[in-house]
């Protein structure tokens, strides 16, 4: 089963991104006359995204909104191959988020120097997209689906273009990236941390912002549906201080950046019982991720502080 029932308007569906199924969640409302989809993942998953609509009744050609709450190719990188079977979708997407949606070359290069060229291979390639299929939001913007309306919220940190999503009446909060990445088969939450923009004091911000929405379930990419909504805010308020904090003890040492990345698996070792031989692959892989993103940000901290003296 690709895709299941959350309530009786919002649904998930499982990409099952690099053949991993519960990593990478794409979300579906719908109204009384119009349906949007919520995060896309990979481009090379955006078959099973077809399959999953399907099987909730939806014909892909029915779809009325795409909307990809951040660039991350594991968000954005099908909307642009969703969008060709889909005729009469628009993409929502942040302003800052358009530039890349329309040409995705930096986007892919960015995320072939944190990832590698092979990984990022696999992830697929985006398409680009046709600007005049775009509506650009910023702050907050609403969509009425008929009886259902959702807000989109400027949620910067992870990423200064990502949104989150609010269904007003359910009260159902599509996060994004910006609570961390709680995976059912890892026991321990991962800071969402990945180069190259992340900001910590606004990662936090947002998360009050959030919490202020008296959401009743979290709708998390990585990976599910949580109702203990103020224990994950939560949780990835905590990991998040905690990973800066321990990142920028070691970058005091003489620790190279994958050094760094091993003590930092070491110590959810250490915290879970599990040893390392058994994280699954892509826990490894974005572990890594978000460590090089703190020190990717304790550099540019580090150059403005600079810059400043
Ligand atoms: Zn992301």
């Amino acid at each position: 089963m690709v895709s299941a029932r959350i309530t009786s308007r919002a649904y998930i569906i499982d990409t099952v991104g690099m053949g991993n199924a519960s990593t990478i969640a794409v979300y579906v409302v719908k109204g009384a006359r119009r349906t949007a989809v919520i995060d896309c993942g990979y481009a090379s998953t955006y078959g099973n995204v077809m399959q999953g609509l399907r099987q909730l009744g939806v014909e892909p050609s029915r779809v009325d909104y795409l909307i990809p709450t951040h660039l991350h190719l594991d968000h954005a990188g099908a909307t642009g191959h969703l969008l060709r079977y889909m005729p009469r979708a628009r993409v929502i997407a942040h302003e800052r988020a358009v530039p890349h949606l329309v040409d995705p070359t930096k986007l892919v290069e960015s995320a072939a120097s944190i990832f590698g060229e092979k990984l990022v291979q696999m992830y697929g390639k985006p398409l680009p997209i046709d600007k005049n299929k775009i509506t650009a939001v910023g702050e907050e913007s609403h969509i009425d689906l008929g009886g259902a309306t959702l807000t989109t919220l400027h949620a910067p940190g992870h990423a200064p273009h990502q949104i989150a999503v609010l269904f007003e009446e359910e009260r159902l909060l599509f996060s994004a990236d910006a609570v961390g990445m709680v995976f059912p088969a890892f026991p321990t939450l991962v800071p969402t941390t990945p180069p190259p923009s992340l900001d910590p004091a606004k990662l936090a911000q947002t998360l009050e912002m959030l919490r202020q929405t008296d959401p009743k379930m979290l709708l998390v990419p990585h990976y599910g549906v949580r109702k203990d909504v103020n224990l994950v805010l939560d949780r990835t308020r905590e990991k998040t201080e905690e990973w800066v904090k321990e990142v920028t003890r070691l970058n005091g040492t003489h620790l190279t950046p994958e050094q760094i990345v091993e003590e930092l698996r070491r110590k959810i070792t250490e915290e879970t019982g599990i040893p390392l031989a058994a994280f699954p692959s892509y826990v490894l892989v974005m572990i890594r991720a978000s460590v090089l993103g703190i020190l990717a940000y304790l550099n540019r901290a580090s150059a403005s502080t600079a810059s400043k003296t």
